[in-house]
């Protein structure tokens, strides 16, 4: 049951591996993940925070948390710029962001949030829930 995937950033100056199953997959498209990726919506992956192993470049990483928010902290690699997992302590889990991985993920996404702050030309349409913030 226990699946392998590798995850590295664009330069690969950073790389991780993943095991375990994903706990969800989501399209967000809330503001700050607008900011954050550049693209009309994050891709993410959430898996449980013991499944993430670091292979390199611990050490290369930046963290910037928006102010006003309790979970938000975008990881990135200070080479490149990629944005990078991110602990999420408070949920014993850590978010994937799916564009780094090297492998195709077993899970597919299940649905889109923060359709409320959905970008006009956003893709969209592709019959997957859609919800304006969290899912209950
Ligand atoms: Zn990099
Ligand atoms: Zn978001």
């Amino acid at each position: 049951m226990t699946t392998k995937h590798q995850g590295s950033c664009l330069c690969g100056e950073v790389s991780f591996e993943i095991q375990g199953e994903a706990i969800r997959f989501r399209h967000c498209h809330c503001k700050r993940c607008r900011k954050s990726t550049g693209t009309g919506h994050a891709s993410n992956l959430l898996i449980k925070s013991e499944g993430i192993t670091w292979i390199k470049g611990v050490d290369n990483q930046g963290a910037y948390t928006v102010p006003e928010s309790k979970h938000f902290t975008r990881h990135f690699c200070t080479t490149c710029g990629s944005p990078l997992p991110s602990e999420i302590e408070s949920m014993g889990a850590v978010l994937i962001p799916a564009g780094l991985l090297d492998t195709e993920p077993v899970m597919q996404p299940q649905s889109r949030i923060f359709q409320n702050s959905r970008a006009s030309w956003s893709c969209y349409g592709d019959g997957l829930p859609c919800f304006d913030e969290y899912p209950d």
